[in-house]
């Protein structure tokens, strides 16, 4: 069934409080929820019905005011609980019973390597017991459990833990109360034997926080970084948006077993392991970035998505997209902006953009959807935070905060809209963002077209912007955005010539399909910098000369742009050469490009993280939406002729690079230390692309492997090495699964580095990989480490035109679709843009997506993005 938008109404009924109560056992868990209802004064609805929706779990009995209700009572189907309660007020009691062991979905309550989590958001509450689940309805909570005390001896749930104490018969039980009224999708249940790292942060109030991370005691020594990371994010929450913590303890659980990255439940975060755990002998700097900005997103919410939530599911963005915001800006604070705002717009330019060309493209706030957990998109969360960062600019980093200030003044507590958010936004500004907003009701990606010209005799520069946006699956027509573009003019000598409020860069505000925007004054002929700091997510139609991308390389002020005219020219490289093996032409490496490249490389590199990102050549997913039908074999060897290339004929300089940056001291996350490694490895990586391999290229590298006192360096070798055949890579990979073979999360790595191998027996080693005893479909993890990677992170061999990749990932899917339906839709992606292909591909795709669609009990997850996907054809 589909859910719209403009569906909403009010609840009808409200809830006061729910104390619940969970006895714990590991098939047959009882639930019992006694909760106070009361009519809703705003609802226009008078049904006198009571709805309650409830999946997946055996109803025991209900009571209405204690009074035990006969079968024709009420009324109980496979997805919700309705009954007649006759009054205004009442308390109901509900028994249910759940089974965590059997529920492979990981939604609800469920058990990860014996012991028992939740995961609520956003429709699981209803797999725990019958309740309203939907946002908008906040309540008191009251949690006990009950567990045995060998296997369960600890004992969490949301807010503070009010009694605790002995049941008799080997059992405890603890009672947690939680003081914030807040929707069941933030309720959290943690119960198994862990341990305890503490901390503690004391607010800017002086208030004393206890901070708390659990895990499994393996991994006891693994949580100095998140409690790191924890710290800094409640220090600058206060710092930049004055925002304390409210709660007398935090705490953060890691589970092995979780479908996303973490979960914000209130008080009592629940993360995937992978996002918490990490040293240097297991965890890369990539890693190391990426748990600070999840435990830092996570932290956020506490305002951004509990005080404040949302009203209804269409509105997600409120929370996700301005929480991405917030974590984007403390990562930059924390490590190098410039790197990060790079990492950030390669995820909208490789994924967002491709949804949202394709037949799932959705607006930040979608208008409908079959199954609420497919709109945890790139759109929503990554998008969405583009849209914040837009308001940013728009209305300047001190209105914005004002706005802030007035959207908690206002919505403390409630559960509000997307509009809300806007209207706070406007009017803490006066900034009129009517025009704004339809960013948020408009899918699609804008095209800037961008034409410059210098009016020699009129010392004037005039700047012609039209905007455009192709129609998506049921919009067709749109009407014109309003988009800050932040540009800036360099002079013969690479300074800024226009002074602007960020100095030397001038906010434009293109709200018309047609508009030129004019700047005296200029005395020569400028080069264009455009769209500095990707200042809005837009694709931009600009025809810059290799001279003018190779300038804007070597001196624009703005980091960013600096990246983007490599990225840019390297864009131009690969797909010339892609064009040429396309019309058998014999492929030739430009040599002004090469220029281009050696410079950078002799250049004293201030930033090295940056000259790394620089030099690396954009990704096949990223440069087959610039072809009109891709070509995945043309596209692989185009970019692997550039690359083989760079590496002749550029080696001393790479070399020299190499061993520059080889020093490896006391090791250290830091930007410069995390810069200096990336440069190093890309180095790396280019010097072992040689064909023929290098010899004594080949044994630095397997030095680099058997050396490396950390995660980093060791996967950048083995990365290369994956990538040739032979007896080496074999011993290699063994060598690192049998040191490795304890560690989940760095075996996931080891999964990964096979499935995203371009050697042409990789689909036969991933299929074979499914059979080790280290993979499991029931872990998302794995999944995504192994049948994940191959299918969308190994662009050509998963695109073989002998279709055996589509065959193997549809057999996955539809495996994955009896045991864990949000996993088995996520992993459709790569099948959802099958119309860019050619017609032999094309029709193998579609044969796969009607194979999916005739599966039995196909779920819903599945069906809705298998079957938008056909009809897109
Ligand atoms: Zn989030």
């Amino acid at each position: 069934a589909t859910r719209r938008r403009e569906d909403y109404r009010v609840p009808e009924y409200l809830v006061e409080e729910i104390r619940l109560t969970f006895q714990l056992y590991a098939e047959s868990t009882v639930v019992t929820a006694d909760t106070v209802y009361a009519v809703n004064q705003q609802s226009t609805d008078c049904t006198g019905r009571l709805q309650l929706s409830g999946e997946n779990m055996e109803l025991v009995e209900v009571r209405l005011d204690g009074r035990r209700l006969e079968a024709d009572e009420f009324e109980v189907s496979a997805m919700d609980l309705i009954l007649v309660p006759g009054k205004d007020r009442f308390e109901l009691q509900v028994v249910t019973r759940i089974d965590p062991v059997a529920n492979t979905a990981l939604e609800g309550l469920y058990c990860s390597n014996g012991n028992y989590c939740t995961q609520c958001e956003p429709e699981g509450f209803r797999r725990i017991t019958y309740f309203p689940d939907r946002p908008d309805v906040l309540a008191r909570f009251t949690t006990r459990i009950e567990g045995d005390r060998q296997t369960c001896p600890v004992l969490l749930s949301n807010g503070n833990l009010i009694e605790s104490g002995e049941l008799g018969n080997g059992r405890h039980y603890a009672v947690w109360q939680d003081p914030f009224p807040k929707p069941c999708y933030l309720f959290a249940l943690v119960a198994g034997r862990l341990v305890a790292i503490d901390d503690t942060f004391t607010t800017r109030s002086g208030r004393d926080i206890a901070l708390r991370i659990f895990v499994e005691a393996r991994n006891r020594d693994l949580c100095d970084h998140a409690m790191r990371s924890l710290k800094k994010a409640m220090q600058w929450d206060e710092d930049v948006y004055g925002l304390e913590y409210d709660l007398d303890v935090f705490m953060i659980v890691a589970v092995d077993d979780f479908n996303m990255g973490a979960m914000e439940n209130k008080g009592l975060n629940i993360f995937n392991s992978r996002c918490v755990l990490a040293s240097p002998q297991s965890a890369t700097d990539q890693d190391f970035l990426g748990i600070e900005g999840v435990v830092a997103h996570e932290y956020f919410h506490n305002w951004t998505g509990n005080r404040v939530t949302c009203r209804d599911w269409f509105q997600l963005s409120l929370k996700e997209g301005l929480t991405v915001f917030r974590d984007q800006e403390f990562s930059s604070d924390m490590n190098s902006r410039a790197v990060q705002r790079i990492d950030d717009v390669q995820l909208i330019r490789n994924f967002q953009f491709r949804e949202d060309s394709g037949p799932m493209a959705h607006p930040v706030r979608p208008d409908a959807y079959v199954e609420i957990n497919n709109f945890y998109t790139v759109t929503v969360y990554n998008k969405g935070a583009e849209v914040i960062r837009m308001m940013h600019t728009l209305l300047g980093a001190a209105d914005f905060r004002k706005g802030m200030d007035l959207y908690f003044a206002r919505h403390d507590g409630q559960a509000v809209t997307c509009d809300d958010f806007v209207a706070a936004m406007a009017d803490a500004s006066g900034v009129d963002l009517g025009q704004f907003k339809r960013w948020y009701s408009q899918a699609g990606t804008p095209v800037v077209k961008v034409s410059g010209q210098w009016l020699a005799e009129k010392r004037r520069y005039v700047l012609r912007l039209r905007q455009s946006c192709p129609a998506t699956p049921g919009q067709d027509g749109k009407e014109p955005f309003h988009i800050p573009i932040a540009v800036g003019l360099l002079d013969s000598r690479g300074r800024d010539m226009l002074n602007g409020d960020r100095d030397g860069t001038r906010v434009l505000e293109l709200r018309e399909r047609e508009q030129s925007f004019s700047f005296p004054d200029i005395g020569e002929k400028p080069v264009l910098s455009f769209l500095r700091g990707f200042s809005a997510p837009v694709k931009v139609e600009l025809d810059q000369s290799r001279e003018e991308l190779a300038f804007l390389l070597a001196h624009d002020t703005d980091l960013f742009n600096r990246w983007y005219a490599a990225s840019k020219l390297s864009e131009i490289v690969v797909m010339e050469t892609v064009a040429r093996l396309q019309a058998n032409a014999q492929p030739v490496l430009d040599s002004d490009f090469v220029a281009a490249v050696r410079a950078n490389l002799q250049r004293p590199a201030s930033d090295k993280a940056l000259l790394a990102l620089a030099l690396q050549l954009p990704a096949e997913t990223y440069l087959a939406q610039q072809m009109d039908t891709v070509d995945p074999v043309n596209l692989h060897r185009g970019r692997e002729f550039v690359r083989s290339q760079l590496s002749s004929l550029l080696a001393d300089e790479f070399r020299r690079i190499y061993d520059d940056n080889n020093e490896e001291g006391e090791y250290r996350i830091t930007p410069e230390a995390m810069g200096r490694r990336s440069l190093k490895n890309v180095a790396l990586a280019y010097l072992m692309a040689r064909v023929p391999t290098d010899e004594e290229i080949y044994a630095l590298c397997c030095g680099q492997y058997a050396e490396a006192g950390n995660m980093t360096d060791a996967i950048a070798a083995l990365s290369c090495v994956t990538r040739i055949e032979g007896r080496r890579r074999q011993e290699i990979l063994h060598h690192f699964y049998t040191r490795w073979q304890a560690d989940p999360l760095v075996l996931d790595k080891w999964f990964t580095l096979q499935a995203v191998s371009p050697l042409a027996d990789t689909l036969a080693e991933v299929t074979r990989l499914l059979a080790n005893p280290s993979f499991s479909m029931k872990n998302p993890n794995k999944v995504r480490a192994l049948i994940g990677a191959f299918c969308s992170g190994n662009h050509y061999r998963f695109h073989d035109v002998s279709g055996a990749g589509y065959a193997f990932l549809t057999d996955r899917i539809i495996e994955l679709n009896a045991t864990n339906p949000q996993i088995a839709a996520r992993m459709l992606s790569p099948l959802t843009v099958w119309k860019r292909y050619d017609p032999v591909r094309q029709d193998l795709i579609r044969r796969q997506l009607e194979r999916i669609l005739a599966v039995d009990n196909l779920s819903g997850d599945v069906y809705e993005i298998a079957r938008k996907s056909l009809q897109a054809g």
